[in-house]
């Protein structure tokens, strides 16, 4: 079998990936709870003849998914879980909900919907690759990683030594646009920060009350000015989960704040995660209350591989990308109007590519177009996204590859409703089979060649010496559901 009859492979099971793509879409699950979308994925792939184990590192919506056997493994990363709050109509270009009463309810506003069903598409390709030649050598093996959104799902996996087999591993995010995505993210913590104080009267004896939402107000304030004296690229944010309820004449006892703290490192973040206990102690100690650190998750930085990168982009130059109809550009143009407020499409590529290439971005994106019909240039760089993934847990374990398919419209922002209207349509099915022959194809590269993966191997050794992986998450932090928090 060669490269055109794996894609003629996918492209049989198109049907298949697009109801898998669309299904979980509808089914929106949030972090951890993603039962119907991890039962589709799954019978999907037994179906096709993958050995399918659920449950897997402790998680119930973890899963693997292996077929052929023998060196080399190669790890396809798959993530369904959607956004709380984010429930949109598909193919609409403007906000509306699905029903009345389903707004306010989750939506796919990252796109996960298309990221698992895309590597399921490369998963039946590779299948259907090891099958035609028996005598082939290699493993292919989905994983499927829950709670990618707040929850860093892999990261807990990674900690239980899921992704040890692996040779390699290749993922794909949905986005704007089409790259080989080969730069890195933030590190982060999630922490929250729960205050205990005492009930009182607050006009008769507040002298004997002790407020913990004083202490949450008084921490938010000393992480103001720690931000003066943190490195630019670290991110500190928070949510205040618990005020104490609604009785400004009780002294309240109980608050809480969730923090999110992200560094591009994880040596610097460790210790701003110290100086971040510290402020809570502080106001702990301005206000004679208690608080109880409660670690949530954490993930690591992403670390890049050119040989992986290189050899995906080669695979992006030599599939042609997709063509759109009359309909699509009257859908896509409708809803690029819809993100005006966003940063521009040239300053997401520039955020995605690195300032170096801005000259050549300038060019491509010289045409404001509400698709954008080209690949953007191969880049390799260590500058951190805005945002974090824990993809990052996984590229500590092995050599990992990554690419962007194109699912939305120029200019979408990242966890918006924009994103989730544009996730079911036909523009988002092309953008999904499109990175699942990239994959497959990248992958029939390393089964073909041990020199290439050798060569990606020796560069994640070199990159991540000396210390190598060490999980960012406590042995007993076990994964929470946004309800459990
Ligand atoms: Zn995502």
């Amino acid at each position: 079998m060669n490269k055109q009859q794996i894609f003629d492979y996918i492209e049989s099971k198109k049907d298949c990936i697009i109801h898998v793509n669309d299904r979980i879409w509808e089914y929106a699950e949030t972090a951890f709870v993603e039962y119907r979308s991890v039962d589709l994925l799954c019978s999907v792939l037994e179906e096709e003849g993958f050995e399918v184990q659920k449950g897997i590192a402790k998680l119930p919506t973890a899963f693997s998914a292996r077929f052929g056997c023998g060196k080399p493994v190669i790890g396809l990363l798959a993530e369904y879980d959607a956004l709380d709050g984010l429930n949109q109509k598909g193919g609409l270009a403007v906000k509306e909900p699905t029903s009345e009463e389903d707004a306010g309810k989750p939506g796919h506003g990252c796109g996960h919907n298309c990221l698992g069903a895309g590597v399921v598409a490369a998963a039946l390709g590779i299948k259907a690759y090891l099958e035609s030649d028996p005598a082939h050598s290699g493993t292919v093996i989905v994983y499927g990683c829950p709670g990618e959104e707040g929850g860093s799902g892999k990261a807990f996996m990674a900690r239980e030594g899921v992704f040890d087999e692996c040779d390699v591993a290749l993922t794909w995010h949905p986005g704007p646009s089409f790259a080989v995505t080969n730069g890195s993210s933030l590190a982060n913590y999630q922490v929250h920060y729960k205050f205990y104080g005492i009930a009182a009267h607050a006009g008769s004896q507040p002298q004997n009350g002790r407020s913990a939402l004083d202490a949450v107000e008084l921490m938010n304030t000393g992480t103001q000015y720690l931000r003066e004296h943190m490195i630019e690229k670290a991110r500190i944010h928070y949510a205040i989960t618990n005020t104490g309820g609604f009785s400004p004449n009780v002294v309240q006892s109980r608050a809480d704040v969730l923090y999110l703290i992200r560094a591009p490192k994880s040596d610097y973040l460790a210790e701003l995660y110290e100086r971040v206990n510290n402020v809570a102690r502080g106001a702990c100690l301005m206000t004679d209350t208690r608080v109880e650190i409660d670690f949530v998750k954490a993930c690591s930085e992403k670390i890049r591989n050119d040989v992986l990168a290189k050899l995906i982009y080669q695979n992006m130059e030599q599939l042609p990308l997709p063509t759109y109809t009359q309909e699509e550009q009257e859908f896509a143009a409708a809803l690029r109007e819809q993100c005006r407020k966003s940063k521009t499409p040239l300053q997401m590529a520039v955020d995605t590519c690195g300032e170096a290439l801005r000259p050549q971005l300038e060019e491509l994106f010289a045409e404001d177009t509400a698709l954008s019909e080209f690949l953007l240039p191969y880049y390799a760089n260590d500058i951190p996204v805005g945002g974090s993934t824990d993809v990052g847990d996984v590229s500590w374990v092995c050599p990992t590859g990554s690419m962007r398919g194109m699912t939305t419209v120029a200019g979408t922002p990242g966890h918006s409703w924009q994103f989730v209207a544009c996730n079911n349509t036909s523009i988002a099915h092309k953008g999904t089979l499109y990175s699942g022959k990239v994959l497959a194809a990248t992958a029939y590269d390393l089964l073909n060649d041990p020199a290439l993966i050798e060569a990606a191997k020796a560069e994640h050794t070199r990159r991540v010496a000396p210390e190598g992986y060490k999980c960012p998450i406590p042995a007993d932090v076990m994964p929470r559901a946004i309800s459990d928090l």
